[in-house]
């Protein structure tokens, strides 16, 4: 697949349904494969952080989570064609897995989430496989357990609901010790999936304006968003250093 290098993060040039069928791919492969999808702030915590670009670089698949991406990769002469957010690319594997026997945990969230999640989503996809549950608020000592929670369950796929980069960097650390084919890092997924949070309304998706939509609903949001500018900034004025990495 090809990639573009955005500030030392190589995002796959892939949108929503692509990256669905290679999810689906992966699914059929005997090993383990990382999914992410860096936003802006993530590819600017990556830049500021070599050992977390590292990380994301091994990802079988990153991609582009937030219009301020794919902007970066248009200036970079590399241009993604639309936004691929975690959250979509898990309604298209949803809908696909619901006719196949593939078999799917849900990690993160409150306590209660990932079971009001999952009743949900087997109302609109009856013959998903959902195959086990757990909450993301955990001691560091209980994490063997949970992973052995997983692979107990015989899940082939599991959504690791933790936000970012706590899901990154747990996907990465048990990426060894996991039977899974898939670990999808989705943040707060499992919340919209559970009906506890709202989703932005299609138009603020597609004008590339959702930043500005879940700011003003949780604007605490804004320390985290200050990064957009400086991000914006810093591929500008440092991208094309990065070239020397581009595949
Ligand atoms: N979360 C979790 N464990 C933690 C911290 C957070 O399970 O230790 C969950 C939290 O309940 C929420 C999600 O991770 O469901 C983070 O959502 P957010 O929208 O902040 O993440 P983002 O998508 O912005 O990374």
């Amino acid at each position: 697949m090809d990639k573009v290098n955005i500030l030392g993060v190589h995002v796959d040039m892939v949108n929503i349904s692509e990256a669905a069928d290679c999810i689906m791919r992966f699914l059929d492969e005997d090993k383990f494969h990382a999914v992410f999808t860096p936003n802006s702030e993530i590819i600017m915590h990556a830049y500021k952080n070599a050992e977390f670009a590292d990380l994301l670089n091994r990802a079988e698949l990153l991609t582009a989570d937030g219009i301020g991406v794919v902007h970066a990769s248009k200036i970079l002469k590399k241009p993604i064609k639309e936004r691929a957010a975690g959250y979509d690319i898990a309604r298209q594997v949803l809908q696909k897995m619901n006719y196949t026997d593939h078999k799917l945990f849900l990690f993160g969230g409150k306590p209660g989430v990932a079971e009001e999640a999952k009743k949900n989503l087997v109302k609109e996809y009856p013959e998903l496989n959902i195959v086990g549950l757990r909450n993301g608020y955990f001691k560091p000592e209980e994490e063997d357990e949970i992973v052995e929670q997983i692979n107990n369950s015989g899940a082939d796929i599991v959504f690791v609901c933790l936000g970012a980069p706590k899901q990154e960097e747990w996907i990465d650390r048990n990426r060894d010790k996991l039977n899974v084919r898939v670990a999808m890092g989705i943040g707060g997924s499992l919340d919209v999936f559970a009906g506890r949070v709202e989703r932005a309304p299609e138009i603020f998706c597609k004008t590339g304006m959702e930043w500005f939509y879940r700011l003003c609903k949780e604007p605490w949001r804004i320390g985290r968003m200050m990064e957009l500018p400086k991000f914006a900034a810093t591929v500008i004025t440092k991208g094309k250093n990065y070239k020397q990495y581009q595949e």
